[in-house]
């Protein structure tokens, strides 16, 4: 396919004023760039994915890894970094290369097979909005009414060729804030889509709470059997402990627990109608394999969780041993942050069943959010 997507993220953001540049801070339950990189990865368009960031930048993106992700250093302009990312990605030879602002988290998958498509047939795609506003040009001397009908204001991702894209860069010596520029100055021929509205750039830190969405909560419960003849998992890792649980899977009751109520909070049933316990199909499977899909299905529908609060009640292993081990993997798993998961351990003063160390109970309340 010999595709690439390059997220330019090397901004100072000096209008967000803020110390923590706006495409590194949390939005929408990630860090912004996040959401650019995770919807590049899911559209399965791109052979790498080219992430352009200041150098001084790099602490805040330690966590961010995937094997089809690069990062290279930005420049001090727009254009610098843009032009930096396509002359390194020149021996790959790419064909095509899409342009994307960091800062413009909320771009469909659907937007990036619109773009591709379109490239079939053109050297440039750009997708564009039409203005709601009565549009005026300002000259030196006096200001111009512009006809509303045919001013355009465009988006990213910027979708070209390679070639031409690069060309132009060599030649390039002015300002320029988006890469159709260089083409229409160029009087090179641009293919116009039409974009998202949901597509706003994210200029002012007031622009993260303007997005209007509704909250959803979901509760779950586990409780599954200790047996000696089986391995512990809590929320997705491996426990030393002297049994594990019982059941038609890995028995996790963290996992299954937060299944439950991400299903619940988003009116989709519950883990025994998703993965029936009389299946063979789903006989010893690892917990995490059941929780992923949901999760997936749960972000391409918009939704986003905000915050997960457990209950892990046994008497034995202690929760305190492992409190971050098995937040940090939660937090991978359900690709959120660690800080918006509460793991709290809970003894039964040694009474009935979970008292005597032959169960262990979870329960969990999450809180979702889904964007307009
Ligand atoms: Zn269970």
């Amino acid at each position: 396919m010999n595709k690439y997507f390059v997220i330019l993220a090397a901004g100072k953001s000096i209008r967000f004023n803020s110390k923590l540049p706006k495409q590194f801070s949390q939005y929408r339950g990630k860090m912004m760039i996040q959401h650019s990189i995770d919807k590049a990865i899911k559209s399965n368009l791109f052979d790498k994915i080219i992430l352009v960031v200041n150098k001084s930048h790099k602490k805040y993106i330690r966590n961010v890894r995937t094997n089809k992700l690069i990062f290279i250093n930005g420049g001090k302009r727009r254009q610098d970094s843009t032009f930096n990312a396509l002359k390194f990605l020149k021996k790959y030879k790419p064909s095509k290369v899409f342009i994307h602002d960091a800062a413009r988290p909320n771009f469909s998958i659907n937007l990036l097979s619109k773009l591709s498509t379109q490239m079939k047939k053109s050297k440039g795609v750009i997708p564009y909005l039409t203005s709601n506003n009565s549009t005026k040009y300002k000259l030196i001397n006096k200001t111009i009414n512009l006809d509303r009908d045919k001013v355009i204001l465009t988006q990213t991702p910027q979708c070209f060729d390679f070639k031409t894209l690069y060309e132009l860069f060599k030649l390039n010596n002015k300002n320029i804030t988006d890469e159709s520029t260089l083409f229409l100055d160029k009087n090179k021929k641009i293919k116009f889509i039409k974009g998202e509205n949901n597509n706003y750039k994210i200029t002012l830190k007031s622009d993260l709470d303007n997005s209007k969405y509704k909250n959803y909560f979901g509760i779950g419960f586990d409780i599954h059997k200790l047996v000696r003849s089986k391995k512990l998992f809590l929320g997705g890792i491996r426990i030393p402990f002297h049994s594990g649980l019982e059941g038609h899977s890995d028995g996790d009751v963290i996992l299954h627990s937060i299944t439950d109520a991400i299903l619940g909070a988003t009116g989709d049933k519950d883990i025994g109608t998703h993965y029936p316990s009389n299946k063979k199909k789903y006989k010893n499977i690892r917990s995490i394999k059941m929780l992923k899909p949901i999760v997936n299905n749960l972000n391409i529908k918009g939704f986003f969780i905000n915050n997960i609060d457990l209950n892990l009640i046994c008497e034995k292993p202690k929760v305190s041993f492992y409190r971050m081990k098995i937040i940090k993997s939660l937090s991978k798993i359900l690709n959120v942050n660690k800080k918006i998961i509460n793991l709290k351990g809970k003894t039964v003063e040694k009474l009935g069943l979970i008292g005597k160390e032959k169960a262990i109970a979870c329960e969990c309340i999450v809180s979702i959010n889904k964007y307009e």
